[in-house]
């Protein structure tokens, strides 16, 4: 039996074939407005921005007001946008029908690009080294704060660096979300021997708040081992550093020290000079102590210990060699 409506297809249900019976449902609908940043792309919908998969932000909202006005919707699919919302809704009877819904939008650059084009920032890190010289440590450190700052933004599009500055001395890092510092502090720190501090200012207001600005310096240890450095009273002999921990040797009574940071950077210590590094023939051992010549003046000296090595790097302080 053909559609008593259209007369072209088999009926389904009544007379009516299916194309028929879905051309006579009704939905309400309203036009749907929106806010777009034209910059990010973040689409505002009751007055909050969204920054991640926007667009599936705008099907749920719009998915949702369609089953509160239409009861008989069971289920909404098929989703595109252009000018309109383009959708496919299946009816509790099991009729589908398309849907297109005028899309009206309007263009607002969202708080974020705002930040970003304003040059915002909340914190500030430092990178700075011990020695105050310029490291490549330095700029290891940028990287790992560059990538950490990306995965944050993927959490929050407020994670963003506004500004790096280039300085003679080290870097200046500029983060829009101040908890993102403490974030990079603990990492900096579990793979690097540093010392932080942080003041802050006030930067502002905001509703009658004082807002302020936080500047954390990270100073970062950069001597090489056999550096020698000053401090306690007494001259220290670097040997290696770790996350969290320095090996000296106190060069008083010739003995290895193991100090934390928190020790370490509160002893005050200054350089006092770069590290005096020899290369060692190893001769001879009696079993207790080993025999070396020195492979520039020919001067021999006898170390305690046996080194089962060709040659060895020792470091000089004052006429005595150390091994590191
Ligand atoms: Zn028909
Ligand atoms: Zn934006």
């Amino acid at each position: 039996m053909k559609c008593i409506v259209c007369g072209i297809n088999e009926a389904y249900e009544n007379g009516i074939c299916i194309d028929c019976l879905a051309n006579l449902k009704n939905v309400s609908y309203d036009k749907v407005n929106i806010t777009e940043c034209p910059k990010c792309g973040a689409i505002k919908i009751n007055k909050r921005w969204y920054y991640n998969n926007p667009e599936n932000e705008l099907f749920n909202h719009v998915s949702r007001i369609l089953k509160k006005k239409n009861k008989d919707i069971e289920e909404i699919y098929n989703y595109s946008m252009d000018n309109n919302i383009n959708l496919t809704l299946k009816f509790s009877d099991g009729i589908e029908k398309t849907l297109n819904i005028p899309l009206e939008i309007s263009k607002e650059s969202c708080p974020v690009c705002n930040k970003l084009t304003g040059s915002y920032y909340e914190a500030i890190i430092q990178l700075r080294t011990f020695s105050r010289e310029r490291s490549y440590l330095i700029d290891d450190a940028r990287n790992i704060i560059v990538d950490d700052v990306k995965r944050y933004n993927r959490q929050d599009p407020n994670s963003f660096i506004s500004k790096i500055a280039n300085l003679k001395e080290g870097i200046d890092i500029y983060l829009g979300k101040k908890e993102d510092a403490i974030k990079i502090i603990k990492d900096l720190d579990s793979k690097y021997f540093i010392n932080t501090r942080v003041t802050k200012s006030l930067a502002g207001k905001k509703d009658g708040i004082d807002i302020f600005r936080y500047t954390h310096l990270i100073r970062m240890f950069d001597l090489d081992p056999g550096s020698i450095i000053f401090g306690r009273g007494k001259n220290y002999m670097v040997k290696s550093v770790e996350p969290g921990n320095i090996n000296i040797i106190d060069l008083s009574i010739k003995k290895d020290v193991t100090m934390d940071e928190k020790t370490f950077f509160s002893s005050n210590f200054d350089v006092i000079r770069k590290p005096e590094k020899r290369r060692f023939i190893v001769i001879s051992n009696n079993g207790l102590e080993t025999e070396l010549m020195d492979e520039k003046n020919f001067n021999i000296i006898t170390v305690k210990g046996i080194i089962s090595k060709d040659s060895i790097d020792l470091y000089n302080y004052n006429d005595e060699y150390y091994i590191i």
